[in-house]
């Protein structure tokens, strides 16, 4: 019995701390060596989303720089970055990235506010190059599907969540990451969306869960993805990006919780060393001025 973890925190969850501007790249690189200390191998280590937007990641191509001598060392570490379009892809490309990640919805709402997009259709036809070319250049790609339990203009519909999951594979995803953006799912809720995954073909060997804890749901989400056959998940160390008072876009799993979850159910983890896990924890708390 084992999972496999992505560690979103030096991205997904920094991105969302409003203090990380003020991180340099050295900052970061201090904290994903630490993160690699604990056992992980799957790192988000960065964005190439434009700076302005998301200021936390304009020294994204720093990071990556930085990174290239403990990737050349960590071979089966893999470092990600997420990447919005062609040009973000010229810059994965410029420092080797050896995997991105792309980012859709399912919400038309969201396609609009958050990809640019006028329509979810046309978000979807927009990066599919942009994947083409990755595979082409060698790069994996990794397929972010938000707002899988609704959002603000679409209840939840889990028949068009495995739809549109099923596409990013064919487009060429290895993996697909399913994100309650919201963190209203439930634990019906996700069996529901797990048996339409299944129904519609979409191998669960494939499907990684992005449970926010917005409603402290997040672990009871995970037990049943994985009594029904998920073994990916996303998790953000020191619970970075988390925020469990706002309904909002924030509050990732704290990778703590769910280490601690998996350790009490006798469920392996890339995490050998959970000593290591405070202590990056607290590196970046401490960094961020978050240390309680
Ligand atoms: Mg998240």
């Amino acid at each position: 019995m084992k999972i496999d973890i992505v560690d979103v925190s030096a991205r997904d969850g920094l991105q969302n701390e409003p203090q990380a501007v003020r991180l340099s790249a050295q900052d970061k690189v201090d904290y994903i060596k630490l993160l690699m200390a604990t056992g992980l191998k799957r790192i988000e280590a960065g964005s190439f989303v434009k700076p302005s937007a998301v200021p936390a990641m304009a020294n994204s191509a720093q990071v990556g720089e930085d990174l290239k001598p403990l990737q050349a060392a960590y071979p089966q570490v893999t470092f990600s970055y997420l990447v919005p379009n062609e040009r973000g892809l010229e810059r994965a490309r410029a420092i080797k990235a050896k995997e991105i990640a792309i980012f859709l919805g399912v919400s038309e709402e969201f396609a609009r506010d958050n990809i640019n997009a006028p329509s979810v259709e046309q978000s979807f036809a927009d990066i599919a190059p942009v994947v083409g070319q990755a595979l082409a250049a060698g790069i994996r790609v990794r397929g972010y599907l938000s707002t899988i339990f609704g959002y603000s203009d679409m209840a939840f519909s889990p028949d068009k969540v495995a739809q549109r999951a099923a596409q990013l594979l064919a487009m060429g995803c290895y993996e697909v990451s399913l994100g309650d953006t919201t963190g209203i799912g439930t634990a019906d809720m996700t069996a529901t969306l797990i048996t339409a995954l299944r129904d519609f073909g979409v191998p669960l060997s494939k499907v990684a869960m992005h449970f926010h804890d917005t409603f402290g749901r997040a672990i009871q989400n995970v037990a049943v993805s994985y009594e029904m056959g998920i073994r990916i998940f996303d998790a953000s160390t020191g619970g970075l990006g988390g925020c469990p008072y706002a309904h909002s876009a924030k509050g990732n799993l704290a990778m703590g919780d769910l280490i601690h979850w998996a350790r009490v159910n006798g469920i392996a983890t890339p995490v050998t060393n959970p000593d290591m896990l405070e202590k990056a924890a607290r590196f970046m708390l401490q960094k961020l001025g978050k240390t309680a």
